[in-house]
């Protein structure tokens, strides 16, 4: 280091803003303490980085640094941000990981590699025909409404059996995952255990729950992948 550097401050010092990077990289510290905590191997649990409603300037150095899983809700905002990246960076993933209507079943399957809420019959036959033709499959999570609310999205868990055996029956579907946002007023950890319960009598291998508030959590209780936004790209504006 030259005697001019030392002086100055270093840039992260002076700035008030949240710092995306490391924020980042923290998170990706606290989901192997948390692995390694579970007696899990951390490579096997995986950052989405949720950057819907996030400005590119916080995005960009996440990706820069080498973050390539992405989560998004909105299939119009999504394409609107990542179609050109995607075709840039060839090992970027995209997950839709909002309520997906039928009528833009065609527009999420040509963006997105992964389709992590697939909850009802009309839903897996709109993707079916898209998948068709556009001869490319996004792979799918069914996301399950563990804590049964009436306004929010996903299979009720007392339906999940019936609905991932149709799914796999009617279309093919290789059902990756499951996926859940358990209810905000209510501990976590019992939903993380009813979505594993759910996966394990289904021979579902993957489990997409916790998020900045629980991923800890949700690992202990076997995430394969945490969506974490606001706890690395911060407050959503
Ligand atoms: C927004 C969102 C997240 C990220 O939430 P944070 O609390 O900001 O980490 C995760 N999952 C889903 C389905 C979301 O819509």
């Amino acid at each position: 280091m030259s005697a001019g550097t030392e002086i100055l401050p270093a840039p992260s010092a002076a700035r008030t803003e949240p710092d995306p990077l490391t924020h980042w990289r923290a998170v990706l510290a606290r989901m192997g303490e948390a692995a390694t905590a579970a007696g899990r191997d951390p490579s096997d649990v995986n950052l989405v980085a949720v950057s819907k409603q996030q400005p590119w300037e916080a995005i960009a150095p996440v990706l820069t640094a080498g973050q390539r899983v992405f989560g998004e809700n909105r299939v119009q905002e999504a394409a609107a941000r990542w179609a050109e990246p995607c075709t840039a960076i060839p090992d970027l993933e995209l997950r839709l990981i909002g309520p997906l209507q039928s009528n833009k079943a065609v527009d999420a399957v040509a963006l997105f590699d992964v389709i992590e809420t697939l909850d009802r019959p009309s839903l897996a036959a709109a993707l079916a025909k898209a998948i068709q033709k556009a001869g490319r499959a996004p792979r799918l999570y069914v996301q399950i409404n563990t804590g049964e609310e009436p306004q929010k999205a996903g299979a009720l868990p007392a339906e999940a059996d019936a609905f991932i055996a149709a799914a796999r029956r009617d279309y093919g579907f290789k059902i990756e995952g499951l996926m859940c946002i358990p209810p905000a007023s209510e501990p976590a950890g019992p939903h993380f255990a009813l979505l594993r319960k759910i996966a394990a009598r289904n021979g579902v291998q993957r489990l997409s729950m916790g998020m900045s508030g629980d991923f800890g959590t949700a690992i202990r209780f076997g995430a394969t992948s945490v969506r974490v936004g606001s706890a690395v790209f911060g407050a959503r504006g």
